[in-house]
């Protein structure tokens, strides 16, 4: 069934802002969305594709399910008065590329550490760990995660061809890095994507703990 902005407004889009905007005073609270960093989307429907996404310029901590906007798969806002998030088209091409329900965007202090630390190798390998088998599909610890790195840039169409190019390459990537910039995931829905990103910054936390440590020889 076609959604017409007057449906767009119906219990099923206020659901999802009301749990996006939970969501972003959580992340916020953990320290992964300071200031008005970061994003959060969540597809409202997928055909045409219509996807609640966060407003720019709101601090995370104090979004509201009434600032959540909609928009279409042109980045056109359909319904809410703020202006979009340059990252919305980013937002669009992660769920059609992995045919997501929800995509959120950190910026924490290790992402952004590892995401500069290994630059060079364009990726940080994550393997061994227990708390890879809360990514979906991974069944043991022995799974090896590859989170692609890619160049951060202010073009949002050159950045989503490139984002497009990367998740061709990394099929089963949960998630990439952007250059001294943040970290995306996403899932099948919010709850998914909320469980992702928790454990990708947890693992990227771990793995940055480590090698200072050792890098102090301990
Ligand atoms: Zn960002």
């Amino acid at each position: 069934m076609m959604l017409t902005p007057a449906h767009a407004s119906s219990s099923k889009f206020n659901e999802i802002a009301a749990n996006l905007a939970a969501t972003a005073k959580a992340l916020h609270a953990r320290g992964w969305l300071s200031g008005t960093s970061g994003n959060l989307s969540a597809v409202v429907q997928p055909e045409p594709l219509l996807l609640a996404m966060s407003p720019s310029g709101v601090d995370k901590g104090k979004l509201t399910a009434e600032q959540i906007l909609l928009v279409d798969e042109g980045a056109r806002v359909i319904n809410g008065g703020r202006k979009t998030s340059d990252e919305t088209l980013l937002h669009l091409e992660i769920v059609k590329q992995r045919r997501a329900g929800s995509v959120l965007h950190t910026h924490s202090i290790w992402n952004t550490i590892l995401s500069d630390l290994f630059a060079d190798e364009q990726g940080v390998a994550i393997e061994g760990y227990e708390m890879l088998k809360g990514l979906e599909g991974v069944r043991t610890h022995e799974h090896r995660e590859w989170l692609p790195i890619i160049g951060n840039l202010q073009d949002m169409r050159e950045l989503a061809g490139n984002i497009r190019a990367v998740l061709t390459e990394h099929p089963n990537s949960h998630g990439f890095l952007l250059h001294k910039h943040g970290l995306y995931s996403w899932g099948k829905d919010l709850g998914e994507a909320g469980r992702h990103i928790e454990i990708l910054e947890f693992l990227l936390e771990a793995r940055g703990r480590t090698l200072h440590l050792r890098s102090r020889g301990n």
